[in-house]
């Protein structure tokens, strides 16, 4: 044990990013990052703010938070724009749970939110889904703060919006809405974080908008929640140039559904592709699929995978371990993990 470091710190176990190897050959199918360039709008902005990066951003985003609020059409004051949706919802995780809370979300979820629990040490209250990741809610749950991954990761399943907004509607503490994926799917719940008090949606331009290098995410919600976020954010926590960039990206909407398209109809033929090898493949809503190999151990494949430069993601453990998470790449890149499947 080190002194110096809390005890907390010690123990925990940190958040394992997906690999990101420096290799050109390797079909990269393990983070659920965009195949295709971001929108070719963003180009031009990238020359601009060059010469004014030497004074310090906007800290409270405004122009990027009109452009959002018209998006979602709400208004300025029920955005907030954080350095990456992993930096809303650990916002979340410190602005809406007293030291003696709890924070509840779905088993298996997002790997993020136990980590963001642990970091203040908060008592976790995780809900086992069903053996098909179904989801039921044991009686009297309640938790301070509910991270509700919508499409769930790594699972890719969508839970239908009634069902999310009777549980929002009953539950006492915050709703986070983690809709990371949501623009693959065919709904949205945006509609509950500005509707209801205890709701907030976190989106990111991670996936959809091919911006996973950027750090750029965003929560809509209540405005009584939103400026608690402002309150306890770092003074400038997002940059210049992803102001910018996320400001180009959203006035090119067409350009990320042109992109969602591509992506939904190649998982339409992995799904395809992938049961006629006697794969069980979860129905997915996201830019990835949850699949289960026949007669071969997940591990083993994702090793075998591997060795031929295709590398997909594998979650140890009693309630993953048995499944792939495999990204939706280009068609080339699909074909490529097929071959190397079929051999
Ligand atoms: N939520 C979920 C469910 C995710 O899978 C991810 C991606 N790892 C994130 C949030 C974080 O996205 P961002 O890149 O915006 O931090």
């Amino acid at each position: 044990m080190n002194k110096l470091i809390r005890k907390a710190v010690q123990k925990m176990n940190p958040y394992t990013p997906g690999e990101q190897p420096n290799d050109p050959g390797i079909v990269k199918l393990n983070t659920n990052e965009n195949p295709y360039p971001p929108s070719p709008k963003i180009a031009a902005v990238m020359q601009r703010p060059f010469e004014t990066l030497r004074l310090y951003p906007d800290p409270l985003c405004v122009r990027l938070r009109e452009g959002i609020a018209r998006l979602h059409g709400c208004r300025v004051e029920q955005v907030f724009v954080g350095n990456g949706s992993d930096e809303v919802l650990a916002l979340c995780a410190r602005a809406f749970v007293e030291p003696a809370g709890s924070i509840g979300y779905f088993e298996p979820s997002y790997s993020l939110y136990p980590v963001l629990a642990a970091i203040q040490e908060l008592e976790t209250r995780p809900v086992r889904l069903t053996r098909d990741f179904g989801w039921t809610m044991p009686p009297r749950y309640s938790a301070s703060l509910f991270f509700l991954a919508n499409p769930n990761a790594p699972t890719s399943i969508q839970y239908p919006a009634a069902t999310v907004a009777r549980f929002c509607r009953s539950f006492a503490g915050v709703v986070v809405i983690d809709e990371a994926y949501v623009d693959f799917a065919s709904y949205h719940c945006a509609n509950l974080a500005l509707s209801l008090g205890n709701v907030l949606v976190a989106r990111t331009m991670s996936k959809s908008y091919s911006l996973a290098g950027l750090r750029l995410g965003y929560a809509l919600g209540p405005e009584a929640l939103i400026s608690a976020l402002y309150k306890i954010k770092d003074s400038y926590n997002v940059d210049r140039l992803a102001q910018a960039i996320a400001l180009a990206a959203i006035t090119d909407t067409e350009h990320m559904k042109r992109n969602v398209k591509s992506i939904t109809k190649t998982r339409a033929k992995a799904v395809k592709e992938l049961e006629k090898r006697g794969f069980r493949v979860f129905p997915s809503e996201t830019n990835f699929l949850w699949v289960r190999p026949p007669a071969v151990n997940a591990e083993t494949l994702f090793a075998a995978l591997r060795k031929k430069k295709i590398l997909v993601r594998y979650f140890p453990g009693a309630l993953t371990g048995d499944y792939l998470r495999v990204t939706i790449g280009t068609d080339a890149q699909m074909a490529a993990l097929l071959t190397a499947l079929d051999r």
